[in-house]
């Protein structure tokens, strides 16, 4: 067995050698850490939505019709469900300490969720929405234009239009 004695070239050779692996495992081990990190970092999903028994984050109520129900997906993880999605944006605007990663929102006809950021809102006195603010989303304008022709009083809002209508609901 060879022995390494400090100060020899032997010495200073092995310890290259070490120090070289040893970069090599810590490399290896943040490009890992890389990957995990991005497929963490996928497509926003939304939550399962257990309709009859979740509960309203804003008015503790049952989330009880799929259709006007509303979901947050917060940075760190967690979620937060709405029966009215008006009360997604008031919530939120409550909860600024919340850094909302992706918005959901259940379109009114095929009930399946749709990303609120892209969704067109329609609304009227005549929607009765289980809080009563009478807003419903649309995955496209032209569904939302056809719904609204049928309604004497209704308006059309992009998201960013209607988060700001209701923050001022919220205060
Ligand atoms: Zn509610």
């Amino acid at each position: 067995m060879k022995r390494y004695l400090a100060g020899s070239d032997d010495f200073n050779r092995w310890r290259v050698r070490t120090t070289e692996v040893v970069t090599t495992i810590c490399l290896l081990i943040f490009a890992m850490i890389g990957v995990a990190c991005r497929a963490g970092n996928g497509d926003p999903q939304p939550p399962e939505l257990m309709i009859g028994s979740d509960v309203c984050e804003e008015c503790g109520m049952v989330v009880s019709d799929a259709r006007y129900a509303a979901a947050t997906l917060i940075e760190d993880g967690h979620t937060h469900k709405f029966d009215d999605l008006a009360e997604m944006f008031i919530f939120q605007a409550k909860h600024p300490e919340d850094v909302v990663r992706a918005w959901f929102v259940h379109d009114y006809e095929a009930e399946t969720w749709i990303r609120g950021e892209t969704a067109f809102f329609v609304m009227s006195e005549a929607i009765h929405s289980p809080m009563g603010y009478g807003v419903v989303a649309f995955e496209t304008r032209v569904a939302a234009d056809n719904f609204a022709a049928e309604l004497a009083d209704a308006q059309i809002f992009t998201f960013d239009e209607l988060n700001a209508w209701m923050k001022t609901r919220a205060q």
